[in-house]
């Protein structure tokens, strides 16, 4: 995996999360939301990363 990538999304800037679609396991679908830990950009921020959190 490249280091640069985010290491959440894999350097998507996306993820896939299964949605219920009624409650029912028969309709399960994926969406695709923005990767909270890039802000979509698929990127390592430029900071740091806090030690502290
Ligand atoms: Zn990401």
């Amino acid at each position: 995996m490249d280091p640069e990538s985010c290491p959440d999304c894999g350097g998507t800037g996306y993820l896939a999360k299964p949605v219920d679609i009624g409650g029912k396991s028969q309709g399960v679908a994926f969406i695709r939301v923005k990767c909270p830990a890039c802000g979509g950009s698929g990127r390592k921020r430029a900071t740091p990363p806090n030690p502290a959190g």
